[in-house]
């Protein structure tokens, strides 16, 4: 069946449309116009928003969990739940994130979330599209809430029993490029297409360029479980802030980095570079409480979610993000937009088929007003909301 969708305006969202026109068939999107240009074909269904804005569906390259679930849950029912309740706040794939665990348990959830990757068969449900192994190769000194007695040194052994267990659907790693054996992990990494993401780091600038020079090519949360920056020592800070060979995310909620130090980082890494994550946990959609993320319960009161008195994840959503954008950097929309869609994919090398609005394009979709609340979410040609 053919589908047809018309809306105020489109933001690719690299360009902007007036009344567009973008047909779907079978999942994917087959043509993008304006009305100005093209006829609405007669034998599609035709679904119209002309108060709203369509762009192309959300990616969260970093989260936990949601919906009172965790990833790490190996159970395909808790992975159900958190990808519907990701829907409703126009997240359409998203890689699934892991902390430090005992072994035998990041082994499980590895295994198990390569099963559910592989055979995807998902409908009006976010969709994984490979896993975010965050820890164990993380510094001690940055470690958050990860806990202490299962940090290990990196190793290419260590990374390919991790990579073997996940059949081969490791996306994104953090890793800490101070750690002896991080520079030849990461290059490992990138051997097979493993994006490295520097992050949980004490390091110096010297051995955050280093990590760069190995193949790193992102940065984990900036600012969060990072060495401070240091005007004569910038530390790795300084090298995520003005490395154009970065691309850099951030939890935008206003709790982990203060409004203007966001400001500050939208500056840094400009409409190009930066990307927008959540680090959502289980407790994300829930009442307070205490939650699970990985192994350890967190206690959740408000918008904070602390274990031992240190933030530990969010229960932030990814189009609040954009939201704060807007508020916090003074950013219009389609700017903001960028950061959720665009700017991950290319990241992830995906832009053939996800992150813009363009013929080819699988048909995830946003329909949000011009405030950036989503009303529709629309994943493989469906409406999900
Ligand atoms: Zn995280």
């Amino acid at each position: 069946m053919k589908t047809a969708i018309t809306a105020s305006t489109l933001l690719t969202p690299l360009e902007r449309i007036d009344s567009p026109l973008v047909l779907i068939e079978e999942g994917r999107i087959t043509a993008v116009s304006s009305r100005i240009e093209t006829e609405l074909p007669p034998n599609a269904q035709h679904l119209d928003y002309p108060e709203l804005v369509l762009a192309p569906g959300f990616i969260d390259i970093h989260i936990h969990g949601g919906s009172g679930h965790d990833v790490m849950e190996a159970d395909d029912a808790s992975l159900a739940a958190i990808e519907a309740g990701m829907a409703r706040h126009g997240v359409t794939s998203y890689l699934p994130t892991t902390v430090t665990a005992p072994e035998d348990r990041i082994l499980r959830a590895l295994q198990h979330l390569g099963r559910s990757i592989s055979h995807n068969r998902r409908t009006k449900r976010s969709r994984p599209l490979g896993i975010h192994l965050e820890g164990p190769f993380i510094s001690h000194a940055k470690r958050g809430v990860h806990p202490p007695e299962n940090l290990v040194s990196p190793s290419k052994e260590l990374f390919g029993k991790y990579w073997e267990a996940s059949a081969g659907t490791i996306r994104m790693m953090t890793i800490a490029p101070e750690l002896a054996g991080a520079p030849e992990t990461i290059a490992e990494a990138k051997k097979v297409g493993v994006h490295s993401s520097i992050g949980h780091s004490n390091a110096t600038y010297a051995q955050a360029v280093q990590g760069i020079m190995a193949g790193a090519d992102h940065a984990t949360h900036t600012f969060n479980a990072m060495r401070p920056l240091d005007h004569r020592e910038p530390g790795i800070l300084g090298a995520v802030l003005s490395e154009d060979r970065l691309t850099a995310d951030l939890i935008a909620d206003g709790i982990h980095v203060d409004p203007s130090v966001v400001k500050l980082f939208l500056q840094a890494k400009g409409t190009e570079r930066a990307i927008l994550i959540t680090d959502a946990i289980s407790a994300t959609g829930m009442p307070d409480g205490i939650y699970k993320l990985g192994a350890f319960e967190v206690e959740v009161r408000g918008d904070r979610c602390e274990y031992q008195g240190k933030l530990a994840g969010s229960v932030l959503t990814l189009d609040r993000a954009v939201r704060n954008v807007m508020s916090f950097g003074g950013w219009k929309l389609q700017a903001a937009l960028r950061l959720v869609t665009f700017n991950p994919a290319r990241l992830l090398g995906i832009t053939a088929t996800r992150g813009i609005v363009a013929a080819g394009c699988d048909a995830d979709l946003v329909l949000l007003s011009p405030e950036g609340n989503i009303v529709q979410t629309i994943i493989a040609g469906e409406t999900c909301l």
